[in-house]
Order: structure tokens, then sequence, then C-alpha cells
């Protein structure tokens, strides 16, 4: 196996971007290819590849981080939750200040409520046995990576008969958006780079309907820039020799099967439903619901007035995460929009592609060194 140091070896990158440019520069029109994953969106930004691959190759960015695509209604729920009912909240960080109809979960806790930042759904079990009085929700938002371990801690509470922890359902996954973004006549994809994490638990096997349904290689990748690079290479190859397949370049850690018993404890939990994505709406078996064993731990099911949804006015964020646009479009970016100052989830996740861009690529955008 390659040392770290080697998947960023100055050279490697050179000649993998020489032979994928090289293999597009045959095709005689810009090859368009989607990342999926958000941090492969920083990963890119912070090696500068988007301005080094153009205009043989643009890269655009999907929908693959779960804080963006988590729609606003949700939130407003989430706060409606503690507001009314005295419950406490258990968050990831990155969703404490991304903007809802009438606050943040930030402003929320500045106003008294009760947030907390927890760092796995472990933690907010343990808040959960220490508020025996309190309704405890955990706020289930992520992709298959997170569900197994809210599954998980599903259990726990269970066993443990913690009957004071619920989570608000919000967890969804990934290859079922990629169906709706491949059959989208406007986007043109030409490819994908498929997400590194999400495929160790899914196997890249998961995603052959990109090419047998739509005609789409694609290519599941790691996160360092030869990694991003081989699968930008691969990508171009099969389009030159009119090939499509799913190209699993991530074998370190991504099988084509994937992991069967993170799959089983989500099934044990979750059943698949429709979900509702920021900018692509609701797409059918595209989230994880709780199966009616475990209603008794469902907080959408609680009783609260929620008021209707409110996107921030003049934000993007929608177009930028099926990647119809790029976040320098949105009048807002890097003026009223900044990751000190958000106006939209993108510019606030750690894996927004608004905030990827402003942090490492808005130089290059301006006309500097990429
Ligand atoms: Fe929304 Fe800000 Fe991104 Fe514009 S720059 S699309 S306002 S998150």
């Amino acid at each position: 196996m390659m040392e770290e140091a080697g998947y960023r070896d100055p050279r490697a990158v050179a000649a993998l971007l020489r032979a994928a440019k090289a293999e597009a520069a045959s095709l005689h029109r810009p090859l368009v290819l989607m990342e999926v994953c958000g941090t492969h969106t920083h990963a890119i930004a912070e090696a500068g590849l988007r301005g080094k691959l153009a205009p043989e190759i643009r890269l655009v960015s999907g929908p693959g981080c779960p804080v963006c695509v988590t729609p606003v209604g949700y939130l407003d729920r989430a706060e409606a939750l503690a507001r009314q009912r005295n419950a406490v909240l258990c968050t990831f960080g990155d969703l404490f200040r991304v903007p809802s109809s009438t606050g943040s979960l930030e402003r929320l806790k500045a106003e008294g409520g009760d947030v907390r930042i927890v760092y796995s759904p472990r933690d907010a079990l343990r808040v959960a046995s220490e508020n025996p009085g309190r309704e405890v929700v955990f706020l289930a938002v992520g992709f298959e990576t997170t569900a197994p371990t809210i599954a998980a801690a599903l259990v726990e509470a269970e066993g443990a008969g913690l009957s004071n922890f619920m989570i608000l359902p919000g967890n969804k996954t990934v290859p079922m958006p990629l169906r709706v973004l491949a059959g989208d006549p406007a986007l043109r994809l030409d490819g994908f780079l498929l997400p590194g994490h999400v495929s160790v638990v899914t196997g890249s096997e998961a995603f052959s309907f990109l090419a047998s349904d739509y005609g789409i290689p694609s290519a599941v990748v790691g996160f360092a820039p030869t990694d991003v690079l081989a699968g930008v290479a691969d990508l171009a190859a099969q389009r030159r020799g009119g090939r499509a397949g799913v190209s699993n370049l991530y074998g370190r850690a991504v099988t084509p099967q994937g992991n069967a018993v993170a799959r089983a404890a989500m099934d044990r939990v979750f059943r698949p439903e429709s979900s509702d994505w920021r900018g692509l709406g609701p797409i059918p078996e595209s989230g994880l619901l709780l199966r009616e064993s475990l209603a008794h731990r469902d907080a959408s099911r609680l009783e609260v007035d929620v008021p209707v949804p409110e996107e921030p006015a003049g934000c993007l964020c929608g177009e930028v995460l099926k990647g119809a646009v790029e976040p320098p479009a949105c009048p807002l970016f890097g003026t009223a929009c900044t990751p000190d100052l958000p106006v939209g989830a993108c510019m606030v996740s750690s894996e927004g592609t608004c905030a990827a861009y402003y942090r490492h690529e808005r130089w290059r955008l301006a006309g500097g060194a990429a």
C-alpha cells in the first residue's frame, strides 16, 4: 500500500493531471464530472484541482453534504420541539449554525433552549440517562456513514429501557438522488466521482445502475489528490473508449459488496421512505424512517406547531447542491454570505460547497493563483 505522502506526491499528481487532461482533450468538448461527496469537494478545492483540470474537464459539486441537503423544515421542527415541549436537542456541530425559518439552533440556545453538541449518538444516550424526566431528541442527520451508529444507539436505548431517548429522523441514502441527477438532461453529466465513505457501507456495486440504466461511468475514489485524479482519468478514459462501468479505485477501504453488518444494523431499525432534499425535492426511497416497532422513539410524531418553512432569501444553495450553478454565481457569495456570517447551509457546513469555494477557491476565481 502507498505511504500517505505518496498520495500527495507532486510528480504523481502532475502525471495524473496530464493523463486526465489528455484523455478528455480527445473528446473535443469539456467533460463534465460530478463529485458527489462534500469531503471530496473540500479535498478538490484544497488541492486546487478544479482550476488545474479546466478547461478540458469541468468538476461540479453534488448533494454530498448531509447538513446542506437537510431541508429547512427539519430544523424548524427540531426548534419547535425545544420551544414547545422543552425537549433537549442533541446535535452534531455542523447543524448548529444552519439557518432555519426563524433563526438557528445557535440562536435557540442563546435564547435559553437546551441544545447540546454531541460527537456521537451514544453521547445523546448519556444525556437521556442523566435527564430521565425530559424528552431527549437526537437530530439524526447524515448518510449511510452515520446511520449504522444511530441504529446501534437506538438498539442500546431499547435494551437499557431509556424511554426518553428519541431521534428526529433525517438520515438519507445516496443512490436515489444520483438517479435524479443522472436522468436530468439539463445537467448532462459525463461521470460521477462516487463518495468513498458511503461506499464503504453500500459497496461499489450499489452504484452499477448509473452505467446500466443511464450509460454514465462512475468511479469510487479516496480523498487524496492522486485518488481524485485517478478517478477523473478513469472516467475520461471510459468516456473516450465509449464504455460505462463502476470502477472501484478505493480498494483499500471499499469492496464491491460493502459492509453487510452495518447495513443489517440499519435494516433492523430503519425502513426506506421518501425524503425531501434541499434543491432536489422529495425523492422516493431516499430517506430512513424508523420501523413501526420503534415508533415510540420517533420525535417527528410528537405534537408541535411548525411554521411554514422559509428558505433564506436570495440563497442559491438548492441550485448549488444539484450542480446547476457554482457558488460564485450567487450574488451573496463572499459578500453578504461568508463562513462567519452564513446565509445558507452550503456556507455553514464543513462539507458545504460554498464554504469550500470560499476557503480555497476564491483567489483563483478572482484571478489570483490557484
Ligand atoms: Fe446560499 Fe451563501 Fe451559497 Fe449563496 S453563497 S448559495 S447565500 S450558502
